[in-house]
């Protein structure tokens, strides 16, 4: 579905789970101890008092884009509504990606869109690594259990006996080991005797099962690599498969709640954590897993992988780009966390993929920015207007509303003069048709200003226009009774030449040209758009302030942030984050 108009708000699928959850009392005798852990140590807890538990659940090896945004609004959004906690987990059980950078730039971007995984007195932010010694533990048991065993067939052999979607897959000659036999070698693959790839740890389930996922999935590889947090301390990992429902259930979590892919998950998932019960390891209720669809969004990309590739060869300027995906970029952008929590709650949550256009994300910007941000006037590509019947050396005040929709934010003032800054696309010596604005003998008003009419322009050697002239008209001041007096049909902003403050202004585009610049086999490198990021050399009106972060809506242009990085009180470098319309909405 690509819509312009914002989807209906959101089924409320996931809430209708938890209402009968709790409506059955599913939680009512859930303890928990303050802290992760097995049976032993939740059945020392007191009864919990979150009523649901639900986590947020990143792995360090990127920045978060937009599409966590989802996930994030969705996991803390739920724990707040119903009177629950939402954990910050770091799913940091592959060495080799992942890194303390990312884990800063990810808990600084939750705190920034507003949440908070605090609850009560429990600091709720986790790393799946410190489980690394309860899921070892939990291997044990499962092979002890007859469950689980240690495979030494080589990652292709394990690969091409596991069958296809119409092909059963075979047993593996180590299947059917003495436990004893998988337990020793499971000690061994830890202790680092073995080579990476000479083992794996296998849970014993169904090799012709219709579900790949339930085909004696692998638990533990043999990785000689150190890790971020755990250094050389291990040198097998958890895959995902096995490591995600151990962490829920080690946490507490009732609603597990992961995009739709996992789906096919969901048995293993469950078989995992019925047996680790079973078996007296984990703690009753278990989690439950549930799938909702993941947001995609027109011209972007979200695979953190192509992100890294943009990052690595410089097309953009970094992980905060503003025209990345990510909310670090999107901040820089201009971005609200508010727009974005306004964006997400009108995406709604659901189970059926689908693409939602990109003029939705901007929408929420412009909604949020439009009652609350501070109005002001920028010429981005000046050309100078002189006033020639105004007096040289005079300056007077005009007025202007501070927000047209907001009375506290009062009104401002700004000087005017014989020369003025306008844009140059505001004069045509040849109007085409329904051109309003500056020609030889039209009249139009200076907004908050006079009316004045065009004069003529001066022109260079090569023809090109270097000066408009114009004659205001001296009753027609905006505020005074005989502003009304003439009528036109153009107004035009402009900034005073002598007054006006100078400013690099930014103006981003969308990244990518193409609404599905990764689709297929597509290279999404040549969906680049050449054109977006254009440097204007701008001028501002005088007393704004350009503190990095500042938003503005500069009148008749759209919204604009002073830069976070980049910009100063002596040499402001201003972003656009949206314009005032939709200008792809004809493009595509
Ligand atoms: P990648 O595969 O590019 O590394 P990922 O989706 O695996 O990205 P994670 O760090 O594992 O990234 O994601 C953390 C959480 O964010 C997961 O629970 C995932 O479901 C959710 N998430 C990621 N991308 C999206 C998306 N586009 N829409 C909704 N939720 C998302
Ligand atoms: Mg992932």
């Amino acid at each position: 579905m690509t819509s312009s108009s914002p989807p209906a708000p959101a089924s409320n699928f996931l809430r209708t789970i938890i209402d009968n959850d709790l409506t059955q009392g599913r939680y009512a005798d859930k303890r928990w101890a303050g802290r992760p852990g097995p049976a032993a140590v939740q059945a020392q807890g007191e009864p919990d008092t979150a009523r649901i538990r639900t986590r947020f659940p990143p792995e360090p090896n990127g920045y978060l884009h937009i599409g966590h945004a989802k996930s994030i609004c969705l996991n803390f959004g739920l724990a707040r509504d119903y009177g629950g906690a939402c954990h910050l987990r770091f799913d940091d059980t592959n060495p080799e990606k992942e890194e303390d950078e990312y884990v800063h730039a990810i808990i600084d971007m939750v705190k920034w869109l507003g949440f908070d995984w605090h609850y009560a007195n429990e600091n709720n932010c986790y790393f799946a690594s410190d489980y690394f010694g309860f899921m070892y533990q939990f291997a044990e048991a499962l092979i002890s259990a007859g469950l689980a065993y240690v495979d030494e067939q080589t990652a292709d052999e394990i690969r091409a006996t596991r069958g296809t979607l119409t092909e059963k897959g075979s047993n593996s000659p180590w299947r059917d080991r003495p436990a004893d036999e998988s337990l020793r070698l499971l000690r061994e693959m830890r202790d680092g005797q073995h080579p990476d790839g000479s083992m794996a740890l296998r849970a014993k389930i169904d090799m012709s099962s219709p579900n790949m996922n339930m085909r004696d999935p692998v638990l533990y590889r043999i990785r000689h690599v150190p890790h971020h947090r755990t250094g050389s301390a291990w040198c097998i990992y958890p895959m995902y498969s096995w490591a995600h429902p151990v962490e829920d259930a080690l946490e507490g979590i009732t609603h597990s709640i992961c995009t739709l892919e996992f789906e096919d998950q969901r048995p293993f998932y469950d078989w995992i954590l019925n047996h680790l019960a079973d078996l007296g390891q984990l703690a009753h209720p278990l989690p439950r897993q549930h799938e909702f669809a993941r947001l995609n969004l027109t011209y972007v990309i979200t695979s953190k992988r192509k992100l890294l590739q943009l990052v690595r060869e410089g097309r953009v300027s970094g992980w905060d780009d503003p025209r990345m995906p990510t909310l670090a970029g999107l901040r820089r952008r201009g971005y609200t966390p508010s727009s974005i929590r306004l964006f997400c709650e009108r995406l709604g949550v659901s189970k059926s993929d689908s693409r939602i256009d990109y003029s939705l994300l901007e929408q929420a910007l412009r909604d949020d920015l439009d009652p609350i941000a501070p109005r002001a006037v920028a010429v981005l590509d000046p050309i100078k207007l002189v006033l020639t019947n105004y007096p040289e050396g005079q300056t007077e005040l005009c007025h202007a509303p501070g927000n047209p929709h907001d009375p506290q934010a009062g009104t401002r003032e700004f000087p005017l003069s014989r020369e003025l800054w306008i844009e140059r696309d505001d004069f045509r010596e040849e109007p085409p048709k329904k051109y309003f604005r500056l020609f030889p003998g039209n009249t139009v008003r200076l907004k908050y200003g006079y009316i004045v009419r065009c004069t003529g322009c001066i022109k260079d050697e090569h023809g090109n226009v270097t000066e408009v002239h114009a004659e205001y008209l001296p009753d027609t001041k905006s505020g005074t009774p005989g502003a009304d007096s003439v009528k036109v049909k153009g107004n035009i902003t402009w900034v005073s030449a002598a007054h006006a403050v100078s400013a690099e202004v930014r103006l981003y585009d969308r990244l990518f040209m193409d609404p599905h610049p990764d689709a297929g086999d597509r290279d999404f490198l040549q969906a680049l758009n050449p054109d977006s990021c254009r440097v204007q050399q701008a001028w501002l009106e005088p007393g704004v302030q350009a503190v990095p972060g500042t938003v503005w809506q500069f009148e008749r242009l759209g919204y604009f942030v002073a830069d976070r990085e980049d910009s100063t009180p002596e040499q402001p470098v201003i972003n656009r984050a949206v314009t005032l319309r939709d200008s792809w909405a004809q493009k595509s």
